[in-house]
């Protein structure tokens, strides 16, 4: 500390902290209706994604995809597009801050700026009863970024190529089939899925801890819109040690997609776009 605290310091560390938005003013959770969904759905897609490695898949507007632990603990970097345009993408930040710094069923996944609207909603998730523990740490981490290269290069000063934002690079490569120094711009930050994570409760610094995930969890989420999903099974497996490197035990993780009945999603509609007009005092 450089700087002399003022008289008054202690009242002014003392005022109250209150949560920044109105969060019960957003649009309420319909769970009657994913109950109605989760019962009904089938299922039309299923694909495996590979330890290190990542795939896209794609869900229509009223299915649902589930991701699941397989073989080991393994936590997956998430990233959801707009499938029509890939500029809209999750956003992570607002996410966070609108339901906290891990979600879970009931929270939905934000869209980036201009668009802003609900890009899935989580209806099912394994890992509810994980909570927060006493360091702080909760599951499916939205305050993260993804692991990258550049990180590693700057602290380790070496390239490693199957970071997860490298992984999902070159899934969405793969999808689009634009190069992937052009398409690593569409990647972005994602929804650790199973990762366990927090703030140190000292200094506040980003931490991780061995996921609870064990086979068989999983968490489910309803598209709200037609998405593009990328999921890569991250080099750091359980994160209980390291990533970025290939010493982690890593495992698959799979992702179903499944049809809800045409009844059960009676009276559901898409997500809207967001109603600022977009003029920012100019108009
Ligand atoms: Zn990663």
């Amino acid at each position: 500390m450089t700087h002399e605290p003022p008289p008054d310091a202690e009242a002014r560390k003392a005022a109250p902290a209150i949560v920044a938005y109105a969060v019960e003013n957003l649009p309420p959770v319909d769970t009657a209706m994913h109950a109605r969904v989760r019962e009904s759905m089938t299922k039309v897609d299923e694909i495996l994604v590979a330890p290190r490695d990542a795939s896209t898949f794609e869900v229509d507007a009223g299915q649902v995809f589930r991701i699941t632990s397989v073989e080991g603990p393994q936590v997956g970097d998430l990233n959801v597009w707009n499938r029509h345009d890939l500029t809209e993408r999750f956003f992570s930040g607002k996410t966070h801050q609108l339901h906290g710094t891990h979600v879970d069923a009931g929270d939905r996944l934000w869209s980036s700026i201009p668009h802003m609207r609900p890009l899935a909603t989580i209806i099912h998730d394994t890992l509810d009863w994980y909570g927060y523990d006493d360091d702080g740490g909760g599951v499916h981490d939205v305050i993260g970024t993804r692991c990258d290269p550049y990180t590693n290069a700057t602290l380790n000063g070496v390239d490693y190529h199957h970071c997860c934002h490298s992984n999902l690079s070159r899934a969405l490569s793969n999808y689009t089939g634009q190069p992937i120094a052009e398409i690593e711009l569409y990647v972005h930050d994602v929804m650790n899925v199973f990762m366990c994570t927090g703030f140190t409760l000292d200094t506040h610094e980003y931490f991780m801890k061995a996921s609870p995930v064990r086979p068989g969890d999983h968490v489910e989420f309803m598209a709200e819109m037609d998405l593009l999903g990328g999921l890569s099974a991250c080099p750091g497996g359980d994160c209980s040690s390291t990533h970025s490197d290939d010493e982690a035990m890593c495992y698959p993780l799979f992702v179903e997609v499944f049809q809800p009945s045409h009844e059960a999603l009676e009276g559901w509609a898409p997500s809207t776009v967001n109603t600022y007009d977009r003029t920012h005092g100019l108009g």
